[in-house]
Formats: C-alpha cells, structure tokens, sequence
C-alpha cells in the first residue's frame, strides 16, 4: 500500500473514503465487491497513481469492470502481502454492515411512511365518525398500535447501529494493529525495511524545507561473533544496539532495521554537528560495554559498530541518498571500523 493510501484509510478522512468508494462504484456500475471496494479505496486514496489512472481510462472508455478486469487490475496495481488481505476482509465486512444498516434503515422507513398512512386514514374515520364513541376507541387503538410499532422499530434501528459502530471500531482496532505488525520487525521490535523505505521516500520528497540527514550503521565482524557465540547470542546482540538506538532516537528521529546487522536512521531538520554528535554517542555506548551471555554468562567482549551518514542534496531520491550514506559506511570499514564518517568528508577528500 502506498504512503498515501496507509494515511487516507487511518486518517480523519476514512469513513468518508470509504462511504465515496461505494458511491464511486455504484455510480461507475461496479459491483461493491470486496476486491472492487479494495480497488476503489486504492483508486481514490490515490487518483494520480498508476492504479488511478488506469481505472480513469477504463471508465472513460465506458469499459465494463468485470472480475476478471478486476483481478487483472489487483494483480498488477496492488501491492500483495498480508495487509491487503486483511484490507480485502475488512473490505468484506464494511460490506455486510453497510448492507445490514441500510436494510434496517430502510425498514424503519417504511413503518415510519406506513404512520404517515395510518394517521391519514385516521382523521379521515375521525371525520365520519362524529359522536361514534365505539369507532373513536377504535381509531385511537389502532393509533397506540401503530405508535408502538414506530418505537420498536427505531428501538431496533438504534440498537443495529450501535453494534455497527462498535464492529467498525473492532475492526479499525485490528487493523491499527495489523499496520503497526506489517512496519515493525519482530525480533528488534524496530521499524522494518518496509517502514523505513516509505517513511525515506517521504522525507526525501518533504526535504528542501528543512535539512535531512540520512545514517546507516553496521555492526563490525558481526559473522565472526555469530560464529564465535552462536546465533541466538548474536540476536541478543541485535536487541542489545537497538535498545541503544532506540533510546537516542527518540522524537523526529527515525530507526529502522535496515536489513541483518545494518540499522538506518533518518535525522529531518538536524545540523551534520548534531548527527555526528548523536552518531559518536551511539558508536561509544555500543562499545562501552563488556556483553554477557545470558545463558552462561560468559564474557563476550564488546561489539562495535560502524557508521556513515548523508546529508539530502537538493531533489535527490531516496536510493541516490542511500547510496552515498552507504558509501560513507564502507568507508569507515575499510578505515578500521568502529567509527563514523560523513559523505561530505569523504567527497571533499576526493
Ligand atoms: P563487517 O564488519 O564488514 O560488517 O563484517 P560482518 O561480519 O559484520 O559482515 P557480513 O556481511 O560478512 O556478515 C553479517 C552477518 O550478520 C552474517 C549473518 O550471520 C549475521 N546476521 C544477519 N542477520 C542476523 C540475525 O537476524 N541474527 C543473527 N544472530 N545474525 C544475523
Ligand atoms: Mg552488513
Ligand atoms: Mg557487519
């Protein structure tokens, strides 16, 4: 799922997404399919996207949405993985609510217009009956009957919507939780590479307004202590530095695990001082302590870690960015390891 269509589905905007996604479809004579409903939300959360101006083009042609269409249209425009399934079943459920609520609603409709007809009727008896006591007792019994029965019914509308809103709420919950899942990884309960790859490309194209600085960190000889310790310990390492990393980044700053032992940090609207600063406070923390396995407690030695960071020039995307961060890592390894060096240092060197 793009950025864009993450924030309009979980956003203040949602419900009416979603309420125009079905009216889009039924006005376009699309089936409100749960693949369609998940199409649609695409389409309108994003119009400019490739998704988008497909579907613009197929309705401008007037061609018809058929299933197949639409499963064409998902396999190529939208992005798989668990999340969209979940989407698609939530999809499935917004659906069934819908359909129960307008059905309710439209029951409660027509009793209230079959009032309507029932109090037309009566004072059209009430002119014929005159004095007739037995046909005004009967005319105000049927009354209270048809009184009661617009109060039951509302009763009944009333009690439909509530369980509606506390299902939509249920199902807004699970997939808050879904999408916190999706962006963390497990092991270091750090953002993941998926996170991290959307929150870059946003940063990149925010960027201009304010300064960016993007760092990436690896840990030194990390195999050699795999195979020295066992895996297990190394994960232990893995929590160990993202503990770490977490704790000073705290606020704008952003954490990710970037891939095995390689962690990336987004620093928006920071001095290059700051981020080396904040750089070399990570690099001597990590290396400050002598680890201890858990297990046996025996003595690990300290871990190290390397670094380089990047400053964002003027429109320069998100993999260009990477790249030079990247190289400013190597750089230190090739140096020694357990340092930091920054892109610009090593392009004035050049
Ligand atoms: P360098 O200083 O040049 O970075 O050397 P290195 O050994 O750290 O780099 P290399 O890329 O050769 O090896 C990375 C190692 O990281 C290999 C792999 O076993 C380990 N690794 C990657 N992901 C995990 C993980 O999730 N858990 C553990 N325990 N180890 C991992
Ligand atoms: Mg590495
Ligand atoms: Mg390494």
């Amino acid at each position: 799922m793009t950025a864009q269509v993450e924030t309009a589905v979980r956003g203040p905007e949602a419900y009416s997404l979603a309420r125009n996604a079905i009216s889009e479809m039924e006005k376009a004579g699309v089936w409100p399919t749960p693949l369609n409903f998940e199409l649609w939300i695409h389409y309108l959360g994003d119009p400019e996207g490739p998704l988008g101006v497909e579907i613009k083009r197929l309705l401008a042609e007037d061609a018809v949405i058929s299933d197949e269409t639409s499963e064409m249209l998902a396999a190529e425009f939208l992005p798989r993985g668990r999340l969209s399934e979940e989407i698609r079943d939530a999809g499935a459920v917004l659906d069934r609510e819908l359909a129960s609520v307008s059905a309710a609603i439209a029951k409660a409709h027509k009793t209230q217009t079959d009032f309507g007809e029932t109090l037309a009727d009566a004072s059209q008896t009430m002119d014929t009956a005159g004095e007739d006591a037995s046909a005004l007792k009967s005319l105000v019994g049927g009354l209270s009957t048809a009184t009661q029965r617009v109060r039951r019914e509302t009763a009944s509308l009333e009690k439909r919507l509530e369980s509606s809103n506390k299902e939509v709420a249920r199902l807004r919950e699970h997939l808050e939780q879904v999408r916190r899942d999706a962006m963390t990884d497990a092991l270091t309960n750090l953002a993941n590479r998926k996170a991290f790859d959307e929150r870059l490309e946003q940063a990149c194209a925010d960027a201009g307004r304010t300064p960016l600085t993007l760092a990436i960190l690896d840990i030194d000889h990390f195999k050699r202590f795999n195979d020295t310790w066992g895996h297990q310990t190394g994960d232990q390492v893995l929590r160990y530095v993202s503990t770490i990393l977490s704790r000073v980044c705290s606020g704008n700053r952003f954490v990710a695990r970037f891939g095995g032992e390689e962690f990336a940090i987004i620093f928006p609207g920071e001095s290059p001082g700051a981020v080396m600063a904040a750089l070399e406070h990570i690099r001597e923390e990590v290396s400050s302590r002598s680890l201890r396995r858990r297990s046996t407690n025996d003595d690990l030695g300290a871990v190290t870690l390397s670094a380089g960071f990047a400053e964002h020039l003027p429109s320069e995307g998100a993999a260009a960015l990477l790249e030079r961060a990247d190289e400013a890592l190597y750089a230190s390894k090739r140096g020694g390891r357990n340092r930091v060096t920054s892109a610009r240092a090593l392009e004035n060197a050049a």
